[in-house]
């Protein structure tokens, strides 16, 4: 019997701590809109790669995919001067971005040709090449000629002992994103969650969290080879984080939080477009149901209801063929009304020759620039830049807006800002 009521009691206590715990799991739970329109972003198997060295005896050729980021799902000898590599997405329906990136090299120099296989879907990005993973080289337009339905790319390739990285884009994997980020701000670095295969979503946390009441929000990779937005992302990055008077007046100003890799698994699995999930992130800010996504809403808005701090501005930065910028429509009034209209203005007259690509819409689809609207009443920009747009301009472009961006938002509501404005017009800095 005194068992038997111990057990009860037990149980009655565990109820009783579990109802308490629901209650303030409850109350603390977090506000998230919801689009009318969701997408079904609940998770789709995908396919892997095998990961392998193809031996190519006759030709004394060595093809590899055996390095985060590579994409590479078969290769096979055509003759003694051809091999066909293969690339598939990790499932689909997919959009155009066939990605591809493998390591070739010989037991002596001399030139191949590497057919690129896109299978059903066509070539999109240019070819380029390195030894290192630093420096990258495109290959000449001469050295290489696509099919005319497009689903192949023939490139004249010259190979040697040393390893040749051949790769849609330049490589930056999830190692590659920490160490920038730990460069950067050591201090300021948290994990916080984990993809779906376990690997880190790091955030830069920058500001006085005890004291400011704005937060502009930064994005980066929600789709894998967007590697020429993430590279107008760090420029635009370490440009607030620079030592110069408006990026610290900025940083006293502002609370910063930095997503630059929303999608690791993605990336380091050389994916053409989804998380290891099977989805598209950036159609996931409705239902959350992608780890990614949901970590980094959590973030977000824990972060700012914790802190009282409100999100004015969110920029999520992507590639895709040419620049553009994705802007909410006028109609869509968010607490910094007219700041992108100053912002594109103030980029466009620092760029010598440069016209902004503005594309204002609505709120359709479960995008995270729609979120930092419908979430916060914040201004939402998705920072779109071309594949092959030259890099030397990605940087400059990204250090320019991100000047432009801090004058805007440091001079608010200011006499200053005003007559900045004024200067704009005039034709002045
Ligand atoms: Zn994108």
């Amino acid at each position: 019997m005194k068992n038997i009521l111990s057990k009860t009691f037990r149980f009655s206590c565990c109820a009783l701590l579990l109802c308490f715990c629901y209650a303030c799991s409850t109350s603390k739970k977090l506000t998230y809109y919801e689009f009318p329109k969701p997408i079904d972003t609940k998770e789709k198997a995908i396919n892997y790669q095998t990961k392998k060295t193809y031996s190519f005896s006759e030709m004394g050729v060595y093809v590899s995919n055996e390095f985060d980021g590579a994409r590479l799902n078969d290769c096979k000898m055509v003759d003694e001067h051809t091999i066909i590599a293969t690339m598939s997405p990790e499932n689909t329906p997919i959009n155009a971005s066939a990605y591809y990136a493998m390591q070739i090299w010989s037991d002596e120099a001399k030139t191949i040709q590497v057919i690129l296989n896109y299978t059903e879907h066509k070539h999109r990005y240019l070819p380029k090449t390195s030894t290192n993973r630093k420096d990258w080289t495109w290959v000449d337009s001469t050295q290489f000629v696509v099919s005319p339905d497009e689903k192949q790319c023939t490139v004249t390739l010259p190979v040697s002992p040393t390893k040749t990285y051949l790769a849609a884009q330049e490589l930056v994997t999830s190692t590659d994103v920490k160490a920038w980020c730990e460069a950067l701000a050591k201090d300021d670095i948290y994990t916080i969650g984990k993809s779906k295969l376990g690997r880190d979503i790091d955030a830069l946390q920058l500001g006085d969290f005890g004291k400011l009441k704005d937060a502009i929000v930064i994005m980066s990779r929600q789709h894998p080879p967007e590697v020429s937005g993430f590279f107008a992302m760090q420029a635009f990055v370490e440009e607030i984080m620079a030592d110069t008077p408006l990026s610290k007046a900025f940083r006293e100003k502002y609370v910063i939080l930095v997503y630059p890799l929303i999608n690791p698994d993605g990336v380091d699995l050389g994916h053409w477009r989804h998380s290891a999930g099977g989805i598209d992130l950036n159609r996931d800010w409705a239902f959350y149901h992608q780890p990614e996504t949901r970590a980094v809403a959590d973030d977000i808005l824990g972060t700012t209801k914790a802190h009282n701090i409100n999100v004015i501005l969110g920029i999520d930065f992507h590639s895709t063929w040419h620049d553009v910028y994705y802007t909410m429509v006028d109609s869509l009034r968010s607490d910094i009304p007219k700041f992108k209209d100053y912002w594109l203005d103030g980029i466009e007259h620092r760029i010598e020759g440069y016209e902004v690509n503005e594309k204002p819409s609505g709120l359709r689809t479960p995008v995270s620039k729609g979120w930092f609207y419908a979430q916060f009443n914040a201004e939402g920009i998705t920072y779109e830049i071309g594949d092959e747009t030259d890099r030397d301009f990605i940087k400059l472009k990204g250090k320019v807006s991100a000047q432009e961006m801090m004058k805007l938002l440091v001079f608010k509501d200011s006499e200053s800002r005003r007559e900045m404005n004024v200067k704009h017009a005039e034709g002045g800095q």
